[in-house]
């Protein structure tokens, strides 16, 4: 069986008042989620969201199906935001990215929506495993824009794909082939917006995933800082992708920013004996 050897780091960064950022690194689950919303309501739907997935997972038996797995959890999300923005109106519009990597004992599946993204570093290649689900990504799916266009395009931050309290999300999920030797990156756009992909590949490629990570977080911050900074590390190995035991960083530490905990852990309970 295959699994990660995981690593976390996170920081607010140098601008923001606070950090929604959330992220969990676990043997079996990577993931990290971005929020947006007014009145901290980004933290409780990274927090919250990220909570759900690492619960379903956590709940879930041998040999279910991965796919039918994480998109449930999604799914239960989406409700679950939604639930907390009748129980706090002021929570209306809050969001969030997704993106998770799940170690299954049979291989390796990825889910995603936003512009948080997921890297495979395989020797000294770095290779992006996710899409942005971005409008400028679209524009140059298009043809109508460039990459070079992207740095100062006015509507380069529009995400048109989230895990939201107000719409059913359309995740991307899809089985991905890792090897022992690989290193696998997640980060949240606080990387990705101020430190290029070739230097983020040669930050990657030394040391533990434990000082990848920080040398990623610490690279944003030398470069302005002005975002929240999310990096989750894994590296390939044998041995049990367990879920237990995982690094929760960001928002995702403060069980304040929990919508509701318990409902979460009993419906991937009741799911996990539905299906076994
Ligand atoms: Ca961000």
């Amino acid at each position: 069986m295959l699994r990660f050897r995981p690593a976390a780091a996170s920081d607010r960064g140098l601008v923001r008042p606070g950090n929604e950022d959330s992220g969990y690194a676990s043997a079996g689950l990577l993931l990290v989620a971005d929020g947006v919303g007014g009145n901290a309501a980004g933290e409780v739907a990274s927090a919250s969201v990220a909570h759900v997935i690492a619960s379903f997972v956590l709940g879930s038996r041998a040999r279910q199906d991965p796919v039918a797995l994480l998109s449930d959890a999604i799914e239960y999300a989406f409700a679950h935001l939604s639930d907390g923005v009748r129980r706090d109106p002021a929570r209306a519009g809050m969001a969030t990215t997704l993106t998770a990597l799940l170690a299954d004992g049979d291989g390796f599946t990825l889910a995603h929506l936003g512009d948080s993204r997921g890297y495979l570093l395989r020797g000294p290649a770095l290779q992006q495993l996710t899409r942005d689900d971005t409008l400028v990504q679209e524009l140059i799916d298009e043809g109508r824009i460039t990459r070079q266009d992207v740095a100062t395009h006015p509507y380069r931050s529009v995400v048109v794909r989230s895990v939201a309290a107000e719409t059913t999300p359309v995740a991307t999920i899809l089985r991905v082939g890792l090897e022992p030797g690989d290193r696998v990156l997640l980060c949240s756009d606080g990387l990705t917006d101020l430190v290029p992909d070739d230097v983020i590949a040669g930050l990657l490629d030394e040391g533990s995933p434990t000082a990848a990570a920080r040398r990623l977080v610490d690279a944003a911050l030398t470069a302005g800082g002005r975002d929240n900074v999310t990096c989750i590390v894994g590296d390939v190995d044998e041995g049990n992708p367990h879920v237990r035991n995982g690094t929760l960083v960001g928002a995702h530490r403060n069980p304040v920013n929990l919508i509701d905990p318990a409902a979460a852990l009993a419906q991937s309970l009741a799911r996990g004996a539905a299906v076994g």
